[in-house]
């Protein structure tokens, strides 16, 4: 979405891990911030070798090598907003926490635990760096049933035990909480986005019968992340994210990319 008065296209930064298969991670939100008109940039803190399969390996990134390419941007390109995926260590988790002290655009922090294939894509001790270091800073988190079930340690698969976990995880300390309802097992699906000042907003969606989700909550987060960069509040930017998400998963619904769960069609 470019201003024709001025030329600046809306940047957003994508802090996170890499999809070579083009499904999820840095990929999904490349294709994602673009797609809705903004200028994607990437600082990439993980390399899982993956496919629609599943996660293969996972290498690091060393952290000075996070820090660097985090200078290059900010030194060049400032991020009018900021989308957090996959940070699986502590050092990495206090290295971008660090980084962003300063900041002061929107902030939206997916806290990526388990691949949708079943592989854990955090390290154990990460999960509490992550609710001390980057809760605070994020304008909103963006958990899914499985993650919510992490950060509260009870399962979660009800929508009142979603509103529970959404009241639990604002006392954690972020500003806003979307509880993400992709995973629960009903027809309609229902997702909570609950705020610090009280307001708890209800969305509802259909399921879609299709095992082609994979990257769904990266494109999810990058989505809102671009929507607040080109100014629009919270609440709207998840409103028109859900939406974004939901056409694209109906669109890919039939996609044959891959043998497991196929990619979202953009
Ligand atoms: N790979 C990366 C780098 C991710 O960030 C994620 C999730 O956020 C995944 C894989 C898993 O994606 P999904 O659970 O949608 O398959």
């Amino acid at each position: 979405m470019i201003d024709r008065r001025t030329q600046r296209v809306p940047t957003v930064l994508s802090i996170a891990g890499f999809d070579g298969s083009g499904g999820a991670g840095i990929q999904a939100d490349t294709k994602t911030i673009s797609a809705l008109g903004c200028y994607a940039m990437n600082v990439l803190t993980a390399l899982p070798v993956q496919n629609t399969q599943g996660v293969r390996n996972i290498y690091d990134i060393p952290t000075d090598a996070v820090r660097e390419q985090l200078d290059a941007i900010f030194d060049d390109i400032p991020p009018d907003a900021i989308k957090i995926g996959m940070v699986h260590s502590v050092a990495l988790v206090r290295c971008i926490s660090d980084y962003l002290h300063a900041y002061t655009g929107p902030i939206t922090f997916d806290p990526v635990m388990v691949s949708t294939s079943g592989h854990q894509l955090i390290q154990e001790d990460t999960i509490q760096a992550c609710i001390a270091e980057l809760f605070p800073k994020a304008t909103v988190i963006t958990p899914n049933l499985d993650e919510v079930s992490v950060l509260v340690g009870r399962s979660i698969n009800t929508p009142e035990a979603m509103q529970a976990a959404g009241t639990t995880l604002l006392s954690m300390g972020c500003n806003a909480v979307l509880v993400k309802g992709g995973h629960l097992s009903s027809d309609t699906l229902s997702t909570f986005l609950m705020q610090q000042s009280g307001l708890t907003t209800r969305y509802e969606s259909s399921r879609i019968a299709t095992q082609n989700t994979h990257g769904s909550g990266c494109t999810l987060s990058s989505a809102i992340a671009s929507f607040m960069a080109q100014g629009k509040t919270l609440d709207d930017a998840v409103s028109s994210s859900l939406d974004y998400v939901h056409q694209a998963i109906q669109g890919s619904k039939n996609l044959r990319i891959g043998k497991g769960n196929g990619p979202l069609n953009h």
